[in-house]
This record gives structure tokens, sequence and C-alpha cells, in this order.
């Protein structure tokens, strides 16, 4: 409800009551005004019902729960069950884009804005337990063992000739095979028995490097949380190491974001020598169902190339061209409310994990024109159609008389009258 639904309500019932519960309302907002400005973990938890109402403000902020909706492309936020939708709030879009995970999906502004706050209120969480440095996280829908392979799956760019990694042992079974299914092999650096604990023997890292040559290592990866009598990896020497040697360094923190002894190696790790990036499993620390990772760090520019690696797992490798002339037509299909129809400007660069791609999206390097793609998808309906063509033809009839007053719009000349080059969305 908003100022003129609060004024209409008057008419109805008396205004003295309707503005009561105005107040009511007010207090809600304040919650989700605090948090959209500062982007911090709430300092009281919120009542459900305020959680409840914002879950449902975000939904209809996506372009599935607009009410005159033309969805054309293959991915229009189409669900079976009404039981799915309503178990995400009619969240349907997923987060991120082709290509990125944390980028904007500019279908779902609703979604996108659910995403990074996600991420916001979990880098203030992770400060707040002890990593006081960190600069950057992201939450990944993997699990921690995958979320670790998709790091080393980024630093291999970084590292071509590397093809082993430094490992203390740690006697779990998913972080051990995060590295065999990112391609690397595992050395395994057995630990040392002082007293009862079993320690790392940081001597023996030093030397394995030494023995393999630092350039042929893709990282050391150490690990926090785990259980007796194994303690914790002697974070501070390995980081220093790591720095030395000039060798990226993961840690594993599967359930330490809990434990103020983790954090407090990894922050201290990163001030004397090298932490590249922390993982955390979601449900072991912030007890939510199993599925979930956060991929924390302190250099900005690679946790961003970690997120724009996991297309990678996604199979999705299609990615928006950026920059064109031709962007029009595309636009005005979007702005009337059509998601989805994707427009193939010619011969536009597109580089995907250091591919580089002419006529990128028209599957061939010169296509002979531009064009416009709009899906049959399941669960299209022939209305749905019928919308589509109906607005389809009134952008184009505004787009010739556009044209033709001489006005800046995209070449069409080479091409059947029925494509064009615009703006694409997926
Ligand atoms: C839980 C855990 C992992 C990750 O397990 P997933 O099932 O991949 O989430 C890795 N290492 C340790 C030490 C763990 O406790």
């Amino acid at each position: 409800m908003n100022v003129e639904n609060f004024g209409a309500s008057e008419r109805l019932v008396n205004a003295a009551y309707v503005r009561q519960g105005a107040q009511g309302r007010r207090a809600h907002e304040l919650c989700l005004r605090v948090l959209l400005e500062q982007g911090k973990c709430p300092e009281n938890g919120w009542d459900e019902s305020t959680i409840e109402l914002f879950l449902h403000e975000l939904a209809i902020m996506d372009s599935n729960n607009f009410l005159s909706n033309c969805g054309v492309g293959e991915r229009e936020g189409r669900v079976a069950s009404g039981l799915v939708a309503r178990r995400h709030y009619r969240l349907i879009h997923g987060i991120g884009r082709s290509g990125d995970i944390s980028a904007v999906q500019p279908k779902a502004a609703g979604s996108s804005l659910l995403n990074k706050l996600t991420n916001s209120i979990v880098l203030d969480i992770i400060k707040l337990a002890g990593v006081r440095t960190v600069t950057n996280c992201f939450v990944v829908p993997m699990a921690t063992g995958m979320s670790l392979t998709l790091c080393f799956l980024t630093l291999r760019h970084k590292r071509p000739k590397a093809k082993y990694i430094i490992w203390p042992r740690i006697d779990q079974k998913s972080c051990f095979k995060s590295m065999i299914t990112a391609g690397f092999e595992p050395v395994v650096i057995e630990n040392v028995l002082e007293g009862d604990e079993l320690r790392t023997d940081v001597k023996a890292v030093e030397a394995k490097i030494q023995d393999l040559g630092a350039e042929n290592v893709l990282c050391v990866h150490s690990t926090t949380s785990c259980f007796a009598p194994r303690v914790p990896d002697r974070l501070e020497e390995l980081a220093v190491i790591c720095s030395n040697y000039d060798i990226p360094h993961i840690v594993n923190n599967a359930y330490g974001v809990q434990s103020s002894r983790c954090m407090h190696l990894i922050q201290q790790g990163a001030r004397v020598g090298r932490i590249d990036a922390f993982i955390q499993s979601l449900d072991k620390n912030f007890m939510v169902p199993v599925g979930g990772a956060v991929i924390a760090g302190f250099n900005d520019s690679f946790i961003q190339d970690i997120s724009k690696m996991y297309p990678a797992m996604s199979l999705e490798n299609l990615d928006k061209h950026s920059d064109m002339a031709v962007t029009q037509l595309g636009s005005m299909l979007f702005t009337r409310q059509v998601s989805g129809a994707r427009v193939v400007p010619l011969g536009s660069l597109q580089i995907v994990n250091n591919y580089t791609f002419k006529g990128f999206m028209s599957h061939t390097n010169n296509y002979p024109c531009a064009y416009l793609n709009a899906a049959s998808a399941v669960g299209m309906k022939k209305q749905d159609v019928d919308l589509f063509l109906k607005r389809l033809d009134k952008c184009m009839k505004t787009f010739r008389k556009e044209k033709s007053n001489g006005k800046d719009v995209p070449e069409m000349d080479n091409c059947t009258k029925h494509t064009s080059a615009g703006e694409t969305e997926d």
C-alpha cells in the first residue's frame, strides 16, 4: 500500500484507523530501508512477517511477475507447479547472468537485489566473526567441495604450468575430490604429532615446494575446521611461505565461520602472508539446507574472477555482447515488456574464457544479416505469441517511421524486413 492507496482506503474505513494501519506498515518498511541503505546484518532479527513482505515486494519487481509481461524467450520464469512458485516466493529467475554469477539479471531486478543484499550481509557476518579485512564474498549454489573446485579452476588460467596442489592431509572426502575434479594432482603432506595433536608439517610443505618448483604448484590448500586429533593448519606460517614463493593459498574453512579461533587464524594469515580465498559451507555455519557455500577473499579482482568462472560448471557459456550501436529495437521491445527476444547484431566480438568469438550468438563468424530470435518454449500460450506479434509489429512501425525521419537507427538494408538488431538480454 502506498500513500494514494491509504488515502483511498479512508473513504471506506475510519481515517484514524487507516492512519494506524499505515503506521504499522511504516515499522516494517523502516527495517527494509535500513537494510537497503546499510547492507548489513540487522542487529535484531526480523519478524517473519517483515521478511515475507520484503520477499513479495522483491518478487513483483521481476519481469515474470509483471501483470502485462509478454515473455518470448526460452527462459521466462515459467514453472509447472504452483507449489514450486510459492515455495520460492515467485522468485523464479534465479540469480546472476549467463557468464557471471554475481552480475545483475536484467529481467529480475528483485532477484538481483536479493542476491546483492545476501552477499553484502554475509560479508558483514564474516567481518563480525573475526576476518575484519575481508573485502569481497559471494554465495554460490554449490556444496563446499565444488566451490573449492571452482577456485582451483580459476587459478589454472593464472598458472598455466602448475600441476600440483600442496595439501596438508585432512581426512575428508569432498575436499580431496575437489582437487581431482579440477584436474590437479594433490600432493599430500602428512601431519606431525605434537603431544596428542596432529599439526601442519610446515617444513615438509616448504621442502615440497622447492622440490616441485614453485611455478609447478597451483596453490597450497589448507584447512581450518577439522576433527580432533587434527587441529587447524598453521595458517600464518603457510601464508608466509605462499607469499615468499608467490604461490596462491586457498583455505578450506568448511565449518569455521562459527569458530572465532578459525576466523582469527584466517585474519592473521592474511595479515602476515598470503591468503587468496577462503571457502565456507552455508549449512554448517548458517543453519540452512545443504547445497550452498560462501567464497570470500581479500582481493576484489580475484574473487570476481572466481564468480566469472562459475558458468564453466553451469555449462552456460553464452554471454552478452556489450558494445554495439544497434540496440534500439531490442530495447524498444524490452521497454514494452517483451522479455527474452534476442537481437543478434552482425559481427560482435565476444571473449569467453579467453576464446574470442566473432559474430557471437549467431554461431558463425559472418552470418549475412542481423536478426531477431523469439523462442517457442514449453509453457508458452497462443495468447503470448499473439501479444508478442502485436507488440513487435508496433515497434517495427515506430522503428521504420523514425528511420525514414532520418533518426539514427540501425542499418537494416541487407536484411529482410523481419530482421533487425538491438540489445539482447540473456
Ligand atoms: C563439510 C566439509 C567439506 C565440504 O563438504 P561438502 O559436502 O562439499 O559441502 C570439506 N572439508 C571439510 C573439512 C568439511 O568439514
